[in-house]
């Protein structure tokens, strides 16, 4: 739980900071308890202020959040839809959507039991509209999701894809063969081995689509 505000955790359209209200953290450095409101820690896709200008400084002890007693239900999301879809759910209530995306994740992402991975290796990319026109006009398939800011999220996996990565190995590391964003540690490989497959994939993406990926996980 603690974890969960640090990259403002989200997955198919919603992020942690939705239903968040406040923290309560110990300042590692004079032990202090600081609560902080959702204004604070400076929430952005997967990033909050913990990931930036006070990285490292402080222990997340307490996570408030507000839920509704009435159900929202957010199926914006395609995968979710056409997974609610397949299983002929028409008005699927939170159950319903708490188990489509269960099953999504079962389907498309290597259990860390079974493999290790590092999940999804980079964010997905926001481009501004102009900028994805451009990209639209040189390929009009590709999958995009519209955001509140006017923005445009393309998923990095489309373009690691693109660009010939996906279920390919190179010795222990690899992209996943049912997910290219997620890189996978077949046993044995050192961290340096999947920072270099990361780097070489960003390098292919940005040269073929002039696209900078960046990292979703903490590099050390
Ligand atoms: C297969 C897979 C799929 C994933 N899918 C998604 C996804 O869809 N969406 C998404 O947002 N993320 C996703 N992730 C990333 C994952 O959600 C985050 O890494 C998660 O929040 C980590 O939780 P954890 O408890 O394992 O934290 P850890 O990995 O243990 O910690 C993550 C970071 O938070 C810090 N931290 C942990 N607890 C505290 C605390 N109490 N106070 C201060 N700092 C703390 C750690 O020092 C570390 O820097 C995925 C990861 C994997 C492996």
């Amino acid at each position: 739980m603690g974890a969960a505000p640090i990259q403002n955790i989200g997955a198919y359209g919603v992020e942690l900071r939705d239903v968040f209200e406040r923290l309560e953290a110990i300042d590692l450095q004079t032990g202090a308890t600081r609560s902080f409101s959702a204004e604070d820690c400076v929430f952005g896709y997967r990033d909050s202020i913990f990931k930036r200008a006070l990285k490292g400084r402080y222990c997340i002890s307490r996570v408030h959040l507000r839920l509704t007693k009435r159900a929202v239900v957010n199926t914006s999301y395609g995968a979710i839809r056409e997974q609610l879809a397949a299983q002929q759910i028409m008005e699927p209530g939170i159950r319903e959507v708490s188990e489509a995306v269960m099953a999504i994740r079962r389907a498309k992402l290597p259990d860390p039991a079974d493999l290790g991975n590092a999940g999804s290796f980079f964010k997905n990319p926001e481009l501004d509209p102009e900028r994805f026109e451009r990209l639209r006009d040189r390929c009009p398939e590709v999958p995009h999701y519209l955001l509140a800011t006017g923005r445009v999220k393309v998923p990095a996996a489309w373009l690691i894809e693109q660009c010939g990565w996906k279920g390919k190995r190179f010795g222990q590391v690899g992209s996943h063969a049912r997910q290219a964003l997620v890189l996978v540690n077949y046993g044995g490989a050192s961290g340096s081995d999947l920072y270099e497959l990361s780097q070489s994939i960003a390098a292919s993406v940005e040269a073929r689509f002039g696209i900078a990926l960046s990292a979703e996980v903490n590099l050390w």
